[in-house]
């Protein structure tokens, strides 16, 4: 009886042992990728960058920057080696926004002043330089401006939307379309939310604009969409003739010239409640329930009351534009007009 005990006791013992060892076979494998990882971090440099670098003596220093590019290492080394008093880092970022040709006498404060902008793009810095005047009060202004590309000339200095930024597109008197591009994704809206016979939007504005129409409902608002989609040609026809009514210069201030406008994406609505006037909506109580709920939706008012001077364009209060509900609700809450947004996050 004792001698059985004992036999049984030991087997288990052998499989405990078995067990514990492979936990200790798992457990050392594990660690041992842990500190070979820590030991030997992956490069972020392009290849072409360790020969250059080793051969001017600080590739230890540059492997663990970000956005390290190899043509300009000379340029880091000269700047850091310059006796400002930078670190790796301060030069390869100075030198990457064309500091040290900017300031050939060091960073000096109006740099430093303009980087502190919560939506400062480094690439932009010369732009930034050309319009600020030294007075820090005006930094956003001149941010602002630059990152909505008010320092170029309207429909003279453009170039083509990117498409491939998809419901994040921008479309501005510096951004257009092809007169060929339709939307894939359109869809037709129910005649329930429509102004006039019918209206098309791409799939995902017209999806959240029937989620934002059926929670106005239940508070007792009636929304619906006075244009949604508009063709190169049709945009064109209203052009058209709002400067044979207006003159071009008005015209320009409140219509967008064909392939200039939101409404070829598909993205933007003017939206309308029944009884109200076009340019009124904002006032109306259904507007004014849109205009504090609508990023909860993914819709920004695109065309604010105090950015006329960044959109070029007057207030609109009934035109609103898809953007998803993050970044809606970041521009809302920031109160910036989309330009500043996607030069910052989207670009
Ligand atoms: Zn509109």
């Amino acid at each position: 009886m004792k001698k059985k005990k004992k036999k049984r006791l030991t087997k288990f013992d052998t499989y405990a042992r078995l067990f514990f060892i492979l936990v200790l076979c798992v457990l050392s494998v594990f660690l041992g990728k842990v500190f070979w990882n820590a030991m030997n971090p992956a490069p972020t440099e392009d290849a072409d960058l360790r020969p250059a670098a080793v051969k001017a003596g600080y590739f230890h220093s540059l492997v663990k920057i970000k956005d390290v590019s190899a043509d300009r290492l000379e340029r880091y080394n000269a700047y850091y080696r310059a006796g400002y008093g930078l670190s790796m880092e301060e030069a390869v970022e100075f030198v990457n926004w064309d500091v040290d040709i900017l300031c050939p006498k060091g960073p000096d404060e109006r740099v430093l002043e303009l980087s502190q902008d919560k939506f400062f793009v480094g690439k932009n810095l010369s732009r930034y330089l050309a319009l600020y005047d030294g007075n820090s009060q005006n930094v956003r202004a001149v941010v602002e401006k630059v990152n909505a590309c008010r320092d170029k000339t309207a429909y003279e200095d453009i170039e083509p939307t990117d498409l491939s930024k998809g419901i994040m597109v921008l479309v501005n008197k510096y951004h257009y379309l092809d007169s060929s591009y339709i939307p894939d994704d359109l869809v037709n809206a129910a005649s329930q939310y429509c102004q006039y016979s019918s209206a098309k939007l791409s799939r995902p504005a017209y999806e959240a604009f029937v989620k934002m129409a059926t929670d106005a409902k239940a508070a007792g608002y009636t929304i619906k969409i006075n244009s949604g989609y508009r063709s190169y040609s049709k945009q064109r026809g209203m052009y058209n003739n709002y400067v044979a009514g207006h003159g071009k210069a008005e015209a320009d201030t409140f219509s967008a010239r064909p392939g200039f406008s939101e409404h070829q994406t598909g993205l933007a609505i003017d939206l309308s409640s029944p009884g109200v006037g076009y340019w009124s909506f904002g006032d109306s109580a259904a507007g004014r329930w849109v205009h504090a709920n609508a990023h909860k939706y993914g819709f920004i008012l695109r065309y604010l009351e105090d950015k006329t001077d960044i959109t070029g364009y007057i207030y609109e209060c009934m035109h609103f534009r898809y953007v998803g509900v993050d970044a809606a609700t970041f521009i809302h809450e920031n109160g910036i007009a989309y330009e500043d947004y996607y030069e910052k996050y989207v670009k």
